[in-house]
């Protein structure tokens, strides 16, 4: 395993300077499920010599609903949020993408911050000892683009060169929701956090400290659908997340995310106008999910994403 030091941060502030007096090789940890994978097989060359330990930091791990939505601090854990009874009621979509991630051992340990910021699980770039230095690792050529691309690549094209999908299974909720991501620095729009080759817009001394999601509308439904080889502990193949309002009747919203087929989530506008002034049926479904894959880009080993995104959009939908 890559050696490192361990510092205990005692607040935002204190982790703010150990980033910067270590700037280029330190990094954040939250529950660590992510960051200590990279660091025992040791993945990459710029591995970090100093990790800066946010669960140290008090008052960070919580989840709160007022007025204007709901708040929820980065380092509450997967399984808190997947068991909220204000977040499965109001936030459905959320709660149910918390509870499809990984394993009930790792929700314990992963956080909502560390879920939206974690690395992407292509397997060349995810190789023990570094074997494949592929273009996300400065190298010169996207192995994955050439060879085989089947589980965790993108199907709208790449980011910088590389076809690797963000893995998260709560960003196209968060996305779905118009949330904002809450930094040590700054407030970001859920989509526009994101960045395909650098994970997020985030700086290295940058930390999140809330995700806020407003109030839905009124009468509104959410719901997410995931694909995955394994039940349990697998990432999504392909995921939709869709926020709409009201359930019933003639829809006046819509907001439609698919996850795990793009570098970043990918919320399709042409989806939710496919169901706006419609009410929810088999056949607005099927439009919303034929538009939410219009202008992919599929490699050669990834066409059944196509049809299995527009069945999980179309199963989001209808649940
Ligand atoms: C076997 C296995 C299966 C998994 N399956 C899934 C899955 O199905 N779906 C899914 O979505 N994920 C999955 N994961 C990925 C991931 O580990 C978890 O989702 C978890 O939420 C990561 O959170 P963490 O707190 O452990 O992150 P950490 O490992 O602590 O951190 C991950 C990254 O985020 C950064 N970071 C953490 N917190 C912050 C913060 N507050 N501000 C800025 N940067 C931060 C760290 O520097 C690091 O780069 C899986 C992981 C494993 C090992």
């Amino acid at each position: 395993m890559k050696q490192f030091k361990h510092i205990n941060a005692t607040s935002v502030a204190e982790a703010t300077s150990a980033l910067q007096d270590n700037a280029g090789v330190a990094k954040v940890i939250a529950g660590g499920t992510d960051l200590l994978g990279e660091m025992i097989y040791w993945s990459r060359p710029n591995l970090p010599e100093y990790i800066v330990d946010l669960k140290t930091i008090p008052d960070m791990e919580y989840i709160n609903e007022d007025s204007s939505g709901l708040k929820i601090g980065a380092l509450t854990k997967l399984h808190d949020i997947a068991a909220s009874s204000v977040v499965q009621t109001k936030y459905a979509a959320l709660a149910q993408a918390a509870s499809k991630v990984a394993s009930w051992q790792i929700r314990h340990m992963g956080t909502i911050g560390g879920n939206i910021c974690q690395e992407v699980r292509c397997w060349y770039f995810r190789s023990s000892s570094n074997k494949f230095y592929c273009f996300r690792k400065g190298g010169l050529l996207c192995q994955a683009l050439l060879g085989d691309h089947r589980y965790q690549h993108s199907i709208f094209g790449g980011a910088g060169g590389c076809v690797a999908v963000n893995p998260s299974d709560t960003a196209p909720a968060l996305v779905a929701f118009d949330a904002t991501i809450k930094t040590s620095k700054k407030s970001i729009n859920a989509e526009a956090f994101f960045d395909g080759f650098t994970n997020t817009v985030l700086d290295d001394d940058e930390i999140v400290t809330e995700i806020q999601i407003p109030t839905p509308p009124a009468g509104s439904k959410s719901a997410f659908a995931k694909a995955s080889i394994r039940r349990a502990i697998d990432f999504a193949l392909a995921s939709a997340a869709v926020v709409i309002a009201p359930a019933t009747g003639s829809i006046t919203s819509a907001r439609v995310v698919l996850g795990s087929v793009a570098p970043t989530p990918r919320l399709v506008t042409g989806a939710g106008d496919a169901l706006i002034g419609n009410s929810v049926s088999e056949a607005t479904a099927t439009a919303a999910a034929d538009a939410a894959l219009a202008g992919n880009t599929l490699l050669i080993y990834n066409k059944y994403k196509v049809a299995m995104a527009k069945g999980l959009v179309k199963k989001a939908i209808l649940s």
